[in-house]
């Protein structure tokens, strides 16, 4: 255990976001890693307050930080404001969102063997937010790819590959119609390829990638996807392990790094102290192997295991009836030095 202390922002978010991230500040103090936490406000309230759900102290404070740990944001369909969650990615130049998708030991799910990271990139696609309508009833929506975005989350998902050593990396994509789009995106993924010889490399379109994945997903190791496919196949796979209150994940660039689970806000069971805190908790332990706490980190993996395994200690979520409260109590006690 280091005697450091780090310096993470906190941004506990909207909906359940307050409840699992306390959740998880209270599991990383019983674990012995000393964070000296800087909460900040963003998503619907602040919007109300200052006309933007992201305000520049909190994009200021996370860049000042390094890294930080955030509950989810929602955001408003059809109109309202932008999506917080893609201005913090945008903004920061988070590129990489990295999701691993484990099959945890003990709880009862659909498959066994599930070991993948989904590697999804984080700023531009679908997501590059340029609609506009071009006469009554008709409207279009740019999807932007650029050969550095696509070459930079290529090599992030190879070096994953490597580090981890993990033996394919395999590109969603869906070329065959979006010629020039996805096809820049694969070509990309063929120039990083080569520089990684040892790493089995090849490409699936992705509606077939989605039959894979509720058929056979223990043949995936690493999935590289572009924004909108990374976006709807994370939930995919979280589906397979478990569901969204498992599932964890981070959004990382040169600078900076915030950690959040893969769900959202949760608005239909937002404070009533039953949502899950694990994919938050793993998410926290995530960001303490950035913050080097690689032995506290393992702490709180193996707690969650432990807690898991007990029936008791599950939330609805995963056919229990512990309360948010409950689940972190049992992990906290698990995770101590
Ligand atoms: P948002 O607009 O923020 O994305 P949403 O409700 O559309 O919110 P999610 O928050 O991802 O999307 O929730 C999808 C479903 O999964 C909901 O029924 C929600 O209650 C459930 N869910 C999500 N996260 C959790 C969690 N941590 N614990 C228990 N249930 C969860």
């Amino acid at each position: 255990m280091s005697s450091r202390e780090h310096e993470v922002v906190l941004i506990p978010g909207d909906g359940i976001g307050p409840e699992v991230t306390e959740a998880a500040v209270q599991v990383v103090e019983a674990a012995g890693v000393k964070i000296a936490w800087e909460r900040v406000e963003a998503g619907a309230d602040v919007f109300q307050k200052y006309g933007t759900p992201l305000p520049d102290p909190v994009l200021n404070a996370v860049r000042t930080a390094g890294s930080a740990l955030k509950g989810p944001i929602g955001t408003p369909v059809g109109g309202g404001f932008k999506s917080a969650n893609v201005l913090l990615r945008q903004s920061l130049d988070l590129y990489a969102c990295v999701r691993p998708v484990r099959t945890i030991p003990g709880l009862p799910v659909p498959f066994a063997g599930v070991d993948l990271v989904i590697v999804r990139e984080n700023t531009e696609g679908l997501y590059s937010g340029l609609e506009h309508r071009v006469a009554p009833g008709v409207v279009e929506s740019l999807k932007v790819v650029t050969e550095r975005a696509s070459l930079r989350i290529a090599r992030y998902a190879f070096e994953l590959a490597r580090r981890e050593g993990r033996k394919r990396v395999s590109a969603v994509h869906k070329a065959n119609i979006m010629k020039l789009s996805d096809g820049l995106f694969l070509e990309c993924a063929q120039r990083v390829a080569r520089d990684f010889p040892e790493i089995d490399y090849d490409e699936i379109i992705i509606d077939n990638c989605a039959m894979q994945l509720v058929t056979r997903p223990q043949q995936f190791q690493v999935l590289l996807l572009d924004n909108l496919y990374g976006d709807i196949l994370s939930d995919l796979c979280a589906g397979l392990v478990g569901g969204l209150g498992v599932v964890p994940g981070s959004n990382v660039g040169a600078d900076c790094a915030v950690f959040e689970a893969v769900h959202g806000s949760a608005p239909d069971i937002a404070g009533q102290g039953v949502a899950n805190p694990i994919a938050v908790i793993l998410s926290a332990a995530q960001l303490l192997r950035h913050l080097g706490e690689d032995d506290a980190a393992r702490r709180i993996e193996a707690g969650v295991h432990a807690t898991l395994a007990e029936p008791a200690l599950r939330t609805a979520d995963l056919g229990g009836s512990a309360g948010t409260a409950d689940i972190a109590r049992a992990i906290a006690e698990r995770a101590c030095p």
